[in-house]
């Protein structure tokens, strides 16, 4: 396959002006990838200051509620940060400071990667600009007020709808101009080449622990690994690990919202169709003329209008399944991995654990089901209780 290029999907569809920029970037990526100086200092970071690895926890109590299949989470709930985020936003500073680049620019919806990014900035010593929707700053201000303190500057944006695709649209230009002195942090498996094969690289940690913890506890490699599809990092982190695996099921899960059939939803692949965005060529939620449609989940961090490239021909051969989780199934899940485990997950993450409970029923219980559990859910504790007291309750497991 040629580079960049995942069947159809992926490519470089951008203005004339950035070709250099990207094609700096990916000889300067290509060049850190193969110097293992680059790949020790990230891998320590990752340890002394993420706290890598994160543990395989086995879901005891979950998997004899449900009877079936064994539940297995893969812990990235316990990064510094709270998230997977943050592996990503490790390796684009340290290649930032080779490149010699100054300065940190990002968007970011929900907040999530715009706190990531400054969490970086402040640990690199670099200024950092994040742009976000005026909406979404308005919707998101503890993740604002984090940005702020970490010492990043946060740019509401008035235009369009002031959400994340408009956001996106001012980070380009701000490279545009200033691409000289200046490294765009892009926080999930999307944009030109080589965004999203680097960002894969970046989280393939995930997978890679993954795939050695499953055979040092359990001896075996899981029958499915499961992960919740925003723009796609963590579970093209998580598969990386098992693509090479045939016997591996490879299942992304994506935001359902109220219901594929409302048209309220930010499931790219099971109810969009190929497109271009953000750079690349991928799956979208678009209208017939192409216009791209606003999202809605439960959970502000899968509320993104595409999906990585790579998820798109993963999907369309075969090799990944993606299905669709609702608002309603993610709340119950996130209700039972809190009261089962003792552990309050992200509301993103809820959607992968909901798929693992309606599947373990009907497996036999020497398999396993590894669910990556990509953040914690502290910071939607509101959100949930504000969906539950706008909806009729979610029967409990
Ligand atoms: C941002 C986020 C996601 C969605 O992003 P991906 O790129 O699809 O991984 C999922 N889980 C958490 C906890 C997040 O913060």
């Amino acid at each position: 396959m040629k580079k960049g290029h995942y069947g159809p999907y992926g490519g470089q569809y951008i203005a004339e002006t950035l070709m250099t920029p990207l094609r700096e970037l990916e000889a300067a990526y290509e060049d850190a990838k193969a110097d293992p100086a680059f790949q020790a200092e990230f891998r320590e970071i990752l340890r002394d200051y993420v706290g890598r690895e994160s543990p395989l926890t086995f879901a005891r109590r979950l998997t004899e509620r449900l009877g079936g299949a064994r539940i297995v989470l893969k812990r990235e709930d316990l990064n510094h940060t709270g998230a997977h985020k943050v592996n990503n936003t490790i390796g684009q500073a340290l290649l930032a400071r080779r490149m010699g680049k100054k300065r940190l620019i990002a968007e970011t919806g929900a907040g999530m990667h715009g706190v990531a990014t400054a969490t970086v900035a402040a640990l690199f010593g670099m200024p950092c600009e994040v742009y976000m929707g005026a909406t979404d700053v308005a919707r998101q201000a503890p993740n604002v007020a984090r940005m702020k303190m970490l010492g990043a500057t946060v740019h509401p944006i008035e235009e369009g709808g002031a959400t994340l695709k408009d956001a996106m649209n001012e980070a380009i230009r701000d490279w545009i101009a200033n691409c000289d002195d200046t490294f765009y942090v892009i926080g999930t498996v999307a944009g030109p080449h080589p965004y999203p094969a680097m960002v894969r690289d970046f989280q393939s940690v995930i997978g890679t622990e993954a795939r050695r913890q499953m055979l040092e506890k359990f001896g075996k490699l899981p029958d499915q690994a499961i992960a919740c599809v925003g723009g796609g990092s963590n579970a093209m982190g998580l598969f990386a690990g098992f693509l090479d695996d045939p016997g591996v099921r490879l299942v992304g899960v994506e935001a359902g919202g109220k219901g594929i059939a409302t048209g309220e939803h930010a499931a790219s692949i099971c109810g969009g169709r190929p497109g271009v965005l953000h750079g690349s060529k991928t799956y979208l939620l678009q209208t017939d003329d192409g216009q791209i449609l606003d999202t809605y989940s439960v959970s502000a961090g899968l509320d993104y209008p595409g999906v990585g490239p790579e998820h798109a021909y993963l999907a369309d051969t075969g090799r990944a399944e993606y299905v669709p989780v609702d608002d309603a199934e993610a709340v119950a899940a996130f209700d039972a991995l809190c009261r089962y485990e003792g552990i309050i997950p992200a509301l993103e993450s809820s959607h992968a654990v909901a798929e693992a409970i309606k599947r373990a029923p009907h497996l036999p219980g020497d398999a396993i089901l590894l669910v990556n559990l990509s953040g914690r859910g502290d910071k939607d504790m509101d959100n949930v209780l504000a969906w539950k007291a706008a909806h009729p309750p979610v029967p409990a497991l």
